[in-house]
């Protein structure tokens, strides 16, 4: 049997559950397929200590703001999860669970959902099924001697699962760094091979650096303010961990506590883990950045009158570097047992079945708005605006999107 519907979200994680919301105010019948239950990447996919790296006041979703004692805390994995399930029920949100899309086809009516629980025929859907299903794992892993265990961050869990003895952390963006400090912290010695990262302190001038941000603009900004907006969508996540001390986690912290740097993960020769000799050059560049940011902040604050109310200004000491990092390191000799991958993700369209995918597998679109009529996208980095991918970003993509779909629906009739 085919069910009918205007319109069928694919996905209830939160940019699923937003649209779901703008949806039931603009009177659109819909329906939100989900293959786990909500909140699934938040259940299924994450490590046990993982706090979110944007504070309370962050977590708001249309109609609705987490409720909390400490605005400028960071939630747990088992409150974001209460939190999208809470969302969920308030907004009586149509999802079906355990309903994995198989397919999704174009045809004359719109649009045919093939799921494991049936179909649907509708005229609109919202692809929000994720932007990290699959974690970026380069191909010489197979090359890699059968000593040492690799892992992919949404394989681990806590330093319990790992052998003892040294661990090679490929990544230093928000999830490499993190991992880098808990596993480091369990008596097992890191090496950390460090690419393109961006580098924030916690808390400036005596308030948190998204707070700064979020005031400034600067996680408002749009798609067409930018001048290359892929380049802005393969930004990787800032260096920041969500923790009571409200503490900055970067190179310099890692290094105090004994985890070596070396230069980005470039291969494997023989047994032979090589690292670029780059990892000076892309630590200069990321201090350079945050500076930059840091002085933007500073204008706006002049500008803003908020000179008096805030901290002094400060500058953060540049990226301590070792003298001569490795440019290799034996993975046959024992030292290291565990290599994983915090080399960011991609999407998964497998069941995509429009022609909508460039040859490098993105699929085409403007700002969300998808090169198929009546199809679009949520959740995506920088999708429409900087806060995109974040939670507190669903909301105005939501909302515009399905303004965009509403027009869709009354001119297709
Ligand atoms: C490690 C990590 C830490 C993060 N920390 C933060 C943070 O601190 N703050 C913040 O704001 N953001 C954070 N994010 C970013 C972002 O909020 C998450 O990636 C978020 O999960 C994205 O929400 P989403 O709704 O777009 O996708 P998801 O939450 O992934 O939801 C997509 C849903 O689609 C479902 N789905 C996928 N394929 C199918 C299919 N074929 N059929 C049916 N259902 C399907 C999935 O099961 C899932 O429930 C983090 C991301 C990661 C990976």
């Amino acid at each position: 049997m085919t069910v009918r519907t205007s319109a069928v979200v694919l996905g209830a994680g939160h940019a699923g559950l937003a649209m779901s919301r703008c949806l039931t105010e603009r009177s659109i019948d819909h329906v939100v397929l989900e293959r786990g239950e909500v909140a699934n990447s938040w259940k299924t996919e994450r490590w046990d200590s993982l706090r979110l790296l944007t504070p309370n006041w962050q977590s708001r979703l249309p109609g609705c703001a987490y409720e909390c004692d400490d605005p400028d805390d960071f939630m747990t994995m088992l409150e974001v999860i209460g939190f999208m399930e809470h969302y969920a029920q308030v907004i009586s949100a149509p999802v079906e669970t355990h309903t994995t899309v198989t397919s999704v086809r174009r045809n004359d009516d719109g649009y045919r959902i093939e799921t494991t629980r049936g179909s649907w025929q509708c005229q609109a859907v919202v692809l929000a099924a994720g932007a990290c299903n699959i974690p970026n794992v380069p191909r010489v892993t197979e090359a890699l001697p059968l000593s040492v265990e690799t892992l992919t961050p949404m394989q681990y869990r806590n330093p319990t699962q790992l052998p003892e003895g040294g661990l090679l952390l490929v990544g230093a963006s928000s999830t490499g760094l993190q991992l880098a400090h808990e596993i480091h912290s369990s008596g097992r010695p890191v090496t950390l091979a460090v690419g393109e990262h961006v580098r924030m302190p916690r808390v400036y001038r005596g308030k948190d650096i998204l707070w700064w941000m979020d005031a400034a603009g600067l996680l408002d900004v749009t798609w067409d303010e930018v001048d290359d907006i892929r380049r802005a969508r393969n930004v990787p996540s800032p260096q920041l961990i969500g923790s009571d001390e409200r503490a900055t986690l970067d190179l310099n912290r890692l290094s105090e506590m004994g985890v070596k740097l070396v230069g980005r993960f470039a291969g494997v020769n023989g047994h032979k883990a090589q690292f670029s000799g780059s990892l000076s050059n892309v630590c200069a560049l990321a201090d350079l950045k945050m500076n930059r940011l840091l002085k933007t902040v500073d204008e706006w604050a002049l500008e803003h009158d908020l000179d008096d109310a805030v901290g002094p200004v400060e500058r953060f000491e540049s990226t301590r570097l070792p003298a001569s990092p490795p440019l290799s390191i034996d993975l046959g000799s024992g030292e290291i047992r565990t290599v994983i991958w915090a080399t960011g993700f991609h999407p998964d369209y497998s069941w995509l079945d429009v022609p909508v995918l460039d040859r490098k597998g993105r699929i085409r679109h403007e700002a969300g708005v998808v090169d198929s009529p009546g199809m679009y996208l949520m959740g995506l980095n920088f999708l429409r605006r900087r806060k995109s991918s974040f939670i507190h970003g669903a909301g105005d993509d939501a909302r515009d999107l399905s303004d965009h779909l509403l027009g869709y629906l009354d001119a297709t009739g």
